[in-house]
């Protein structure tokens, strides 16, 4: 254990117990330091996400910082009412009392995040963390190292980090960290690494935010608008070179749909992406690591030997990292990029004869981060009321995750608990139970000698 961390985390220790009493002014103060520390350095922000991923400035701007300002305004909106104790009303068993749930901070927290979205992710979390009154130590990912060092740099520089620290660091720093008895950890990645996660935590029996991956299918029905459709799904996988966790990961659509459809998703492409009939690279990102590029690439290898067919795309260069979008039909369900979260720019297309039947297979499957459906009001609510999923846009892919009135989160292997808006800071809290006994104590009536006219009231209550 490097003694820097263990120090760090027992200044936080000392600490958390003095922030319990923090009031709403204090903590949306200091949600307002941090956004100051945004705002004065977004353009050292944008550059490291043009370092990291090549994102776009409005890419960036839009999925990232701009999210964050979001949250934070949200939170200085809404922390005075989330952190008013909730009153609840008795029942018989507690006749003359008073009750009601308190949101306690919960007191350290960990937070380590992925490299997809570098700054929204580990700032994010943040703001949920300081608007419920914790410390926190932030670990942000080593694959978005730019990123990761400015956002590192710019905590230490600006708080106190016996309240919020940053280490930078690959996975043996993680683990480092969840040796330590958190309060709670908020991990986002991949499922297989949040498996190792909820293990540490189990050690020391620390509450976990699982935000985790998986594969998010589209569903295509008979009714939907297919150019408007193609138009939403191509925005919402080429998003950061195909690199989000909720981004579409497959298509499911009627066997009669699938010429129309790929053709429009091909013209979409073209609009989105590319100038006199190249892609262009100032409006689209790259791969984060060679390792990931090698992975996309033999996926894509491996399932078109196993008979799909590449309809678009499948131009992979390795000098810049840049895949462009890929389009493959004829995909089996039990070819190679279909086994894992595909997490990059390939888009395989699996038509269906019956719609039932499809459900059948997405069910089949661990149940996904998000499951996205283009069809009437009625058949979609058939497909939401047929399957399991962390959230579900209608007629639209990603936007659900911009509504912080939405929790937003996965189910089973894509992740548990909440986060965003009161979900975010409900899982930064303890929900605390607390009665007042009354002056009239009806409980008495319980005590021994035992009265079996009262069991034998309570009984007909019954
Ligand atoms: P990653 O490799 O950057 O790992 C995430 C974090 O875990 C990093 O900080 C890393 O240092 C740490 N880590 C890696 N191995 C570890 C280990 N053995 N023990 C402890 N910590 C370890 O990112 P990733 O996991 O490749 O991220 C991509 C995944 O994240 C995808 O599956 C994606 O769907 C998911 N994701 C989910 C969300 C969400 O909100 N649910 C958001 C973004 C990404």
């Amino acid at each position: 254990m490097s003694s820097q961390i263990q120090k760090i985390f027992e200044a936080q220790q000392a600490r958390s117990i003095q922030l319990r009493l923090s009031t709403a002014e204090e903590r949306k103060a200091k949600l307002l330091k941090l956004k100051s520390l945004i705002q004065a350095n977004e353009d050292e922000i944008y550059q490291a996400l043009a370092t990291d991923l090549r994102k776009p400035l409005f890419e960036a701007a839009l999925t990232e910082v701009y999210f964050v300002y979001g949250e934070i305004d949200f939170a200085l909106k809404n922390l005075n009412s989330w952190m008013k104790p909730k009153k609840v009303k008795a029942t018989l068993a507690s006749l003359s009392t008073r009750n009601k749930i308190v949101y306690e901070p919960k007191g350290v927290s960990l937070i380590i995040s992925p490299w997809n979205y570098p700054f929204q992710l580990l700032i994010s979390p943040l703001v949920s963390a300081i608007a419920a009154g914790n410390c926190a130590i932030l670990k942000p990912s080593e694959l978005s190292s730019a990123t990761s060092a400015l956002l590192c740099k710019l905590i230490s520089n600006n708080f106190d980090p016996s309240e919020i620290a940053c280490f930078e660091g690959d996975a043996s720093v993680a683990q480092e960290l969840l040796s330590l008895p958190f309060d709670h950890i908020f991990y986002t990645g991949s499922t297989q690494v949040g498996k190792l996660v909820m293990e540490a935590a189990a050690k020391h029996l620390s509450s976990v935010t699982l935000e985790l991956g998986g594969k998010s299918p589209v569903i295509i029905t008979e009714k939907a608008q297919l150019e408007k459709a193609a138009e939403k799904i191509v925005w919402g996988k080429f998003l950061n070179a195909g690199q989000t966790c909720i981004a579409p990961d497959y298509i499911l659509l009627p066997e009669n749909m699938q010429e129309k459809f790929v053709q429009l998703v091909q013209q979409k492409i073209e609009k989105f992406y590319q100038q006199n009939g190249h892609l262009d690279k100032a409006l689209y990102g790259k791969i984060i690591s060679i390792k990931h590029f090698e992975r996309l690439k033999q996926l894509t290898e491996t399932t078109l030997k196993q008979g799909a067919q590449l309809s678009f795309g499948g131009n992979f260069e390795v000098n810049d990292l840049t895949i462009e979008p890929t389009l493959l039909t004829e995909v089996a369900w039990d070819s190679a990029i279909m086994q894992e979260e595909i997490f990059g720019p390939i888009l395989p297309i699996i038509s269906y004869q019956n719609l039932d039947e499809a459900l059948r297979q997405v069910n089949a499957r661990p149940k996904p981060l998000a499951l996205y459906v283009f069809a009437d009001s009625d058949t979609a609510d058939k497909v939401i009321r047929h399957t399991s999923a962390g959230g579900t846009a209608v007629n639209d892919v990603l936007i659900h995750m911009s509504n912080p009135h939405l929790p937003f989160g996965g189910i089973g292997p894509s992740g548990s608990g909440s986060c965003h808006g009161f979900y975010g800071f409900k899982a930064f809290s303890h929900e605390r139970s607390v009665l007042y006994q009354g002056a009239i104590d009806f409980n008495q009536m319980v005590y021994p000698p035992f009265n079996m006219g009262l069991l034998k009231w309570l009984k007909k209550l019954f």
